[in-house]
């Protein structure tokens, strides 16, 4: 356990101070956070001392003064109303906890997800993109060379496969017969267990970016990449919104500064139509990644200043905001972690825009009801979704039907 306390320049209003216990919670178990006459002060449950505290909280303070408050497009219909959609979407199987994070899905549920990847494959095409795929397992180096383990160490999950030996085979076998118990299978060479070489992938784009390690022949290029994703987190409350597994689209810009930051601006009006288009409450803004509490919080602020990263962020009912999408300028970034160049040296850069199909689908779902044969007819046919068809959406084996 630790505490620590910071006195304060200026004070912190409830968002901000909210704002900061979001940030710290993603380092450290937060079991109270005050703001006092004399400053602000942390007990984090953690074995951490009280001066590494002191440091993380001061960085956080310093991140949330510049946390970015401008909003560039915002969208709310005046007929508006949402209410969360997830009991009767369980209610009726169409979404089914497999466990914390983790879902699987069925019937109309299904059918709207797969509709919004097709929507979003669109927009690729109209940016000329050429679709990929990557497996869900990276090597390690994809996400060592961006320091994405240094950056994120709270969401990385690794994949280490049982030893190629004998023994550990045999000592893998017999400790994990069935009925061996619930738990967690513990990842140490006593166990059987080969180190990780693989990591379970936390984003679909990285790979594009690593297979142009070495080249200097890059050229302007667009590319559409389907894939699942998976971060070490999930929902305390079972919520949708925060999946350790998930799908997403995404569509990668790749070329000179002038040809990515066009198509940038080309993506951010295709996310505006987007939400629009779907009728949802909504805004565009500008955004930090989720940094963890070390030198790389640093990092959030400068991408906050120079507005790196924008994300679609949608009012699913009173009281739940999540983000849905983003677009992410990445600059130079990528070309220089993995080391490759424009064909005549000049510097990559890159862009990005990712839909999070689950929590896309789930926000039209809260938004429009739970039978998308009486949703909106603009709606509908942006999805392409044709006749009422309830024959075809089963909902998934052993569920209980009741809508
Ligand atoms: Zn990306």
């Amino acid at each position: 356990m630790a505490q620590a306390s910071v006195r304060l320049k200026r004070p912190l209003d409830d968002a901000a101070l909210a704002g900061v216990g979001a940030v710290l919670g993603r380092s450290f178990a937060v079991t109270a956070l005050d703001r006092g006459g004399e400053g602000l002060s942390a007990t984090v449950s953690d074995d951490v001392s009280d001066e590494r505290l002191r440091e993380a909280l001061v960085q956080v303070l310093r991140v949330s003064r510049h946390a970015a408050s401008e909003q560039g497009f915002a969208h709310d219909p005046a007929d508006w109303r949402g209410e969360d959609a997830q009991p009767a979407l369980e209610a009726r199987g169409d979404v089914r906890r497999l466990g914390p994070g983790l879902f699987a899905f069925g019937g109309a549920f299904l059918a709207v997800r797969a509709a919004l990847d097709t929507l979003v494959q669109a927009i690729a095409a109209r940016q000329g993109a050429a679709e990929l795929a990557y497996p869900p397992l990276w090597p390690v180096g994809v996400l060592r060379d961006i320091n994405y383990f240094h950056d994120f160490p709270q969401l990385a999950m690794l994949a280490p496969g049982v030893a190629p030996d004998f023994a550990a085979r045999t000592r893998f076998s017999e400790a994990h017969r069935r009925g061996s118990g619930p738990g967690a299978i513990a990842c140490t060479a006593e166990d059987g267990l080969a180190p990780a070489a693989n990591a379970l992938a936390p984003t679909v784009c990285d790979c594009c970016y690593w297979l142009l390690r070495g080249r200097s022949d890059v050229a302007d290029a667009a590319f559409t990449i389907h894939g699942t994703v998976f971060r070490n987190e999930s929902s305390p409350a079972g919520a949708l919104e925060r999946l350790t597994a998930y799908t997403m689209r995404e569509v990668v810009v790749i070329g000179s500064e002038g040809f990515v930051l066009a198509r940038r601006e080309a993506l951010l009006a295709e996310l505006e139509a987007l939400g629009r288009g779907l009728g949802l409450r909504c805004t565009i803004e500008a955004a930090d990644d989720p940094f963890f509490c070390n030198d790389a919080l640093q990092k959030g602020v400068l991408q906050g200043l120079a507005r790196l990263k924008h994300e679609l962020r949608v009012v699913a009912f009173e009281g739940r905001t999540f983000a849905a999408g983003s677009l992410n300028l990445h600059n130079d970034f990528f070309s220089r972690s993995y080391g490759y160049a424009l064909a005549g040296g000049g510097t990559a850069f890159s862009v990005c825009m990712g839909i999070g199909l689950e929590r896309l689908a789930y926000a039209l779902f809260c938004r429009h009801g739970l039978e998308p044969e009486r949703w909106p007819a603009p709606v509908r046919a942006l999805l392409g979704l044709g006749a009422a068809d309830r024959a075809g959406q089963a909902g998934l084996p052993g569920a209980a039907r009741t809508g």
